[in-house]
């Protein structure tokens, strides 16, 4: 018979977790206002908040902290981590920082000012709030295809040429200081971008002479993606693949949470001396001297390590085939997900699970308080609340799609877990039909409210 699929790791240490009860859990949400990022983590017991940062780290990379150099400037785990950066994605130019959305602000910082349109496949939500918070505006391109969750296109990440032209053509080029392609989307269901768009973004980015700069969060994920169902890559390396997507690019900003394997830290990297030279002096003033950025020598050791772990195929093989196996589950119990399955996460189409919720009640919102309750399972709202209100009507951006999102984290639950959540999911959508009703906002933040905005029972 044929063997099957198992991890390529085994675990040498553990962290116990807590199965709290139904009773518990109907008190702690309450005073947690229905927001799940209020919970005390000690409060959830399989947690998909994100896949951002908790991951767990390998022997390798734990290795590498102990040999980290914290010299204030020049040190060795900078040039340990430039090189990397260099040989995987062909830049020069290396800026550490603290995080993801600290390279948007200092490269945003040199590019981005009022009034300019910043066009892109459905900008994650940082990127949009330091679009927006610079009086710009970011222009989603993504396909139609995106939008249809039961729509098999392979690469639903694709920015729609005929839609990025139009923007070329309606706004002057000094209005347009840059493209973002995120990679993997995270917004549209952790969709790729295939190795042909990317092509096509650049070569009409090009006829118009403007940058275009990758947001590289799940970059490993996106070149397995590429690999697996992009005709003629079959036989080439992970590496190989990232090198090829990245000749497409001027530039890039990385939260190095996702597939760089680390649990803080993030990087800008660019082709251009004349960028680089003037978002030294953002880096310097917000984040640190340009050999540290936001990080400790320690950890850009560990994150050069994960980024070689990362893109080795027998490591993305095991994680997407872990998601895939939650995900598989949902689709054979019949509970509507985006299809494809994407890379890092499964999304729970809660509009079409729920149907008798209006959408002014938050729908994704509900059954993710759902879930919590039912399996102590936390996974987070992609939908109303995280689209915000529209910064000129205040009048709230119903998104086409509410997602309840179910991140899995690198390296960290095993199977069992998985089979845990598609349960807790599988009882609520039996009973499906007698929820009636969501939430209404009790009180809300300006920007960024699904963090800390706090509701009512409806
Ligand atoms: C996480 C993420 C960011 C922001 O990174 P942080 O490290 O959370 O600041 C930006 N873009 C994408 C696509 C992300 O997933």
């Amino acid at each position: 018979m044929e063997l099957p699929f198992a991890e390529n790791y085994r675990i040498k240490m553990v962290e116990p977790i807590y199965r709290s009860t139904r009773s518990e859990r109907e008190k702690w949400i309450h005073e947690a206002h229905y927001n799940l990022f209020n919970l005390k983590s000690s409060q959830v017991y399989i947690d998909l908040l994100t896949d951002s940062g908790t991951g767990a780290m390998s022997d390798r990379q734990w290795g590498a902290i102990m040999t980290g150099d914290e010299s204030y400037a020049g040190s060795s785990s900078f040039f340990n981590l430039k090189e990397k950066v260099q040989d995987l994605f062909g830049f020069e130019y290396l800026l550490p920082v603290h995080q993801g959305r600290a390279a948007e602000n200092v490269l945003f910082s040199v590019l981005v000012k009022e009034g300019d349109v910043v066009p892109g496949n459905s900008h994650f939500d940082t990127t949009k709030g330091h679009i927006e918070f610079r009086k710009a505006k970011a222009i989603d391109c993504t396909i139609d295809e995106a939008f249809d969750t039961e729509c098999e296109y392979l690469f639903k990440g694709n920015i729609d040429i005929r839609k990025l032209k139009l923007v070329f053509d309606k706004y002057p080029k000094e209005q347009i200081p840059l493209i973002v392609v995120t990679l993997t989307c995270n917004s549209s269901g952790g969709q790729p971008v295939s190795m042909a768009n990317l092509r096509q973004v650049s070569k009409l980015a090009k006829e118009y002479n403007i940058p275009v700069v990758y947001d590289s969060a799940r970059f490993a994920e996106n070149a397995w993606f590429i690999q697996q169902r992009e005709q003629g890559y079959r036989d080439k390396s992970i590496k190989e693949i990232v090198r090829e997507m990245y000749s497409y690019a001027d530039g890039m900003t990385m939260s190095s949470k996702k597939d760089g394997i680390v649990n803080m830290g993030g990087l800008l990297a660019m082709s251009h001396a004349e960028w680089y030279e003037k978002a030294s002096v953002f880096n310097i003033m917000y984040e640190g001297f340009v050999t540290y950025g936001g990080m400790a020598g320690r950890d850009m050791n560990a994150l050069a390590t994960g980024l070689d772990e990362v893109t080795e195929s027998e490591y993305l093989e095991t994680r997407i085939n872990q998601v895939h196996y939650l995900g598989q589950q949902l689709i054979d119990y019949g509970i509507p997900v985006q299809r494809p399955l994407g890379g890092h996460a499964v999304f729970v189409d809660a509009k079409k699970f729920l149907k008798h919720v209006p959408k002014e009640e938050y729908i994704a919102q509900t059954l993710a308080v759902e879930l919590y309750l039912e399996a102590g399972v936390r996974g987070v709202e992609v939908g109303t609340l995280l689209a915000d209100r529209d910064p000129e009507t205040h009048l709230n951006r119903y998104p086409k799609l509410e997602f309840l999102r179910l991140a899995v984290p690198r390296r960290t639950y095993t199977n069992n877990h998985m089979d845990v959540v598609a349960a807790g999911l599988k009882n609520i959508f039996d009973r499906r039909n007698r929820i009636k009703h969501g939430f209404k906002i009790e009180h809300e933040a300006p920007i960024m409210r699904h963090f800390t905005v706090e509701l009512k029972k409806y």
